[in-house]
């Protein structure tokens, strides 16, 4: 049984760059229970950016990615991760309200601005004028390059020493008393030769550990 400084659970976007930076501060797993990363949620996303999303904790998260989107780190990838898109939103009759909160509560970095019945159209002449009564256009939209985030994260998170397992889905996780004997512990542990009792330390096990155990 190996002992990790970092154990990270899913590799996902959350995962994948938790991980990333994780691995610059020590030996760091990446367990993944799907035979190969990104099979969820984050292949699956729209892919659109915008800082006017979520609470306003979201909200701050989503403007403090802004920079490293747009401006990532040297050698982190080939290709930009977004581009412009921009986004229209239209409110039909009896949604004026949500709209307008909407516009009142972008930021002023990114702002959502009102658009008047014919500018909206003009966006986008394929919708029917009489759908909507009120429309709002936030410039700062950027479709984003999913797929090449993730793995520019992958690929960072292995150039730092990461190790990536698929096909390791976690079925527990248990304190294990460390104190200086944290491997005779976890071995015993594996060989069933130890409770868990509360203490210091952390280990997980997962199915992969069944599969590839190390001795
Ligand atoms: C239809 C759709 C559209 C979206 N559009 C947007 C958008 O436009 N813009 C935007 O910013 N966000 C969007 N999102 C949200 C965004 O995709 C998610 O917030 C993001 O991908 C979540 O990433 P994650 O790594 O947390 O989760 P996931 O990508 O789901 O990754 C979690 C990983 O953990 C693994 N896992 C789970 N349990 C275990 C276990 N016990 N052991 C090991 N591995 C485990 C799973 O297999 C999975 O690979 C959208 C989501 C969806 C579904």
């Amino acid at each position: 049984m190996d002992v990790v400084d970092f154990l990270v659970i899913g590799a996902g976007i959350s995962g994948a760059s938790a991980a990333y930076e994780l691995a610059a501060a020590g030996e760091t797993w990446l367990l993944e229970a799907e035979d190969q990363p990104g099979y969820h949620s984050t292949g699956r996303s729209a892919a659109l950016y915008t800082a006017n999303f979520g609470t306003p904790l979201v909200r701050s998260i989503n403007a403090a990615g802004f920079d490293f989107f747009t401006n990532p780190p040297e050698g982190f990838t080939d290709i930009p991760l977004v581009t412009p898109r921009g986004a229209l939103t239209l409110a039909k009759p009896g949604h004026e309200a949500a709209l307008a909160a909407l516009i009142a509560q972008s930021s002023p970095a990114h702002p959502i601005v009102a658009l008047s019945h014919a500018e909206a159209v003009a966006k986008a002449p394929m919708i029917r004028p009489e759908t909507f009564t009120a429309a709002a256009f936030e410039a700062g939209v950027l479709d984003m390059d999913v797929d090449a985030l993730h793995q520019a994260y992958l690929r960072g998170f292995k150039r730092r020493g990461g190790q990536i397992c698929c096909t390791a889905r976690v079925t527990g996780l248990a304190r294990v008393a460390a104190c200086g004997s944290s491997r005779r512990a976890v071995r015993r542990l594996a060989r069933g030769q130890l409770s868990m009792p509360p203490g210091l330390g952390a280990m997980f096990w997962a199915r992969w550990r069944e599969r590839h155990r190390r001795g």
